[in-house]
């Protein structure tokens, strides 16, 4: 894992990247763009858009 990753919606390289282990012990990271503030998550290496995170966290819970 290098963290270049290019953004999906301006292609520039200028991303952050956040790991996060949620509590059921699924790592995801989190990518913010710099350029155009695009926001996105990925799980093993497979988008996953935020409701699916939050569901994860919910289900933790239970
Ligand atoms: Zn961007």
């Amino acid at each position: 894992m290098t963290g270049l990753m290019d953004c999906p919606q301006c292609g520039v390289n200028d991303v952050i990247e956040i790991k996060h282990r949620l509590p059921d012990g699924t790592e995801v990271q989190f990518f913010s763009c710099h350029r155009c503030e695009e926001k996105w998550w990925d799980r093993g290496g497979q988008p996953i858009d935020l409701r699916q995170v939050l569901e994860l966290v919910r289900k933790a819970r239970d």
